[in-house]
């Protein structure tokens, strides 16, 4: 079934997972359910995220990251190279201050650190695909972390520098192991790749970053460079890659809190980085008065899809379908109504243990994104 061509709605990956998965993940680490039985509620979990997304009417489905720890996590549950390590288990004194200044329970997140020379021993996310792909006749897109995100999260001087002695050390590994994902995902014949970096979009407050690199051991004055590599790591891993279509997500992160301690700012001030990278859509918060306005890409061209954001996934109001076409119809004068693809602004549980609204309230936020583009259709199609 291939998707409308104008307007198409789709997903930018995590669904809230239902309360009997969280218990059975319990179960498990526990020691009460085997790891089959905790396979068969994944499984189960992953049809019905995909039932609910066919019903809300999305034209491109997920797997709604049911079976990841999170967007980043996951990485050490899948590649040896890498170790899941509660960041509590990092703290310095400075990454204590930072956390404290944006209200961050650290006590919920844990970071795959490097802890080996990086290798794709196994899929990350193409079996997870493969899997989706066999249970729905909808186009299925595959989230994937990106490389500035992964390497400011994974790289640790204590942990990781026997391994690659500085940050940069770790590029050419790095990037190749998410080239070789993509190809798999394209091999498996998932519709779109798409490269989760909410490092890119930490670039309007840098907060978050100061945390991260207080946390990893690295210099401060390296936040300039992150600037510098953000999209040559990007285009690293993207390059000689062809028959699948991928692009950037940039946001600002996900985890339950308050708006005053999300950062504030547009586009402006990675513009730059952004229209450097080699990718066919970016996939952008923008439903969030947080995210700023269009018109930076007024004065700065994308000439490319874009995923708009049209669903504020931290508000737990329903949008009105009508509230979204203005949404689309007020982008539409700066990308071209020909390049919008409808999407929520981000996913709706990027972290196990946090998601950011009920699954009932997801659900009927996709539902209200699928009846405005039914009325953009109707009008402009
Ligand atoms: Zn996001």
């Amino acid at each position: 079934m291939s998707a409308p061509s104008m307007f198409p709605t789709t997903v930018v990956g995590s669904l809230p997972r239902p309360e009997w998965l969280l218990e059975g993940i319990s179960a498990f680490e526990e020691g009460s359910m085997t790891g089959a039985q905790l396979k068969e509620y994944y499984d189960e979990a992953v049809v019905l995220a995909i039932k609910q997304q066919e019903l809300a009417g999305l034209d491109e489905v997920s797997d709604g990251e049911q079976r990841r720890f999170s967007f980043l996590a996951f990485v050490a549950e899948r590649i040896p190279s890498f170790k899941l390590v509660p960041t509590a288990e990092l703290m310095t004194r400075d990454a204590e201050r930072y956390a404290r200044s944006m209200n961050l329970h650290v006590g919920v997140i844990s970071n795959p650190i490097i802890v080996g020379k990086i290798e794709r021993t196994a899929p990350l996310v193409a079996d997870e695909v493969r899997f989706a792909m066999e249970r729905t006749q909808k186009p299925v897109m595959a989230p994937l972390i990106g490389p500035l995100t992964l390497l400011i999260n994974s790289w640790n001087s204590r942990l990781s520098s026997g391994y690659y002695r500085a940050p940069e050390d770790a590029f050419g590994d790095l990037t190749r192991l998410l080239r070789e994902e993509i190809l798999a995902l394209r091999d498996a014949g998932a519709s779109f790749v798409q490269l989760d970096e909410p490092a890119v979009g930490n670039f309007v407050d840098f907060r978050y970053t100061k945390w991260l690199l207080a946390l990893n051991g690295w210099k401060l004055g390296d936040l300039g460079e992150l600037h510098r590599v953000a999209s040559e790591l990007v285009n690293r891993t993207v390059k000689g890659v062809t028959g699948i279509k991928v692009g950037v997500h940039i946001c600002r992160g996900n985890w339950r809190s308050d708006e005053l301690h999300y950062s504030h700012g547009g586009y402006e001030k990675m513009i730059g980085e952004i229209l450097e990278m080699k990718v066919k859509r970016l996939v952008l918060e923008y439903a969030t008065k947080r995210a700023g306005t269009y018109r930076v890409f007024k004065d700065n061209p994308w000439h490319g899809e874009i995923g708009l954001g049209v669903i504020d996934v931290k508000d737990p109001r329903v949008e009105a379908p009508r509230e979204i076409v203005r949404r689309v119809e007020e982008a539409s004068k700066v990308f071209g109504a020909e390049n919008i693809v409808l999407n929520p602004d981000c996913g709706f549980a990027s972290g196990r243990p946090w998601p950011v609204v009920t699954r009932q309230i997801a659900y009927a936020k996709l539902a209200a994104q699928t009846e405005a583009a039914k009325l953009l259709r109707k009008k402009y199609a």
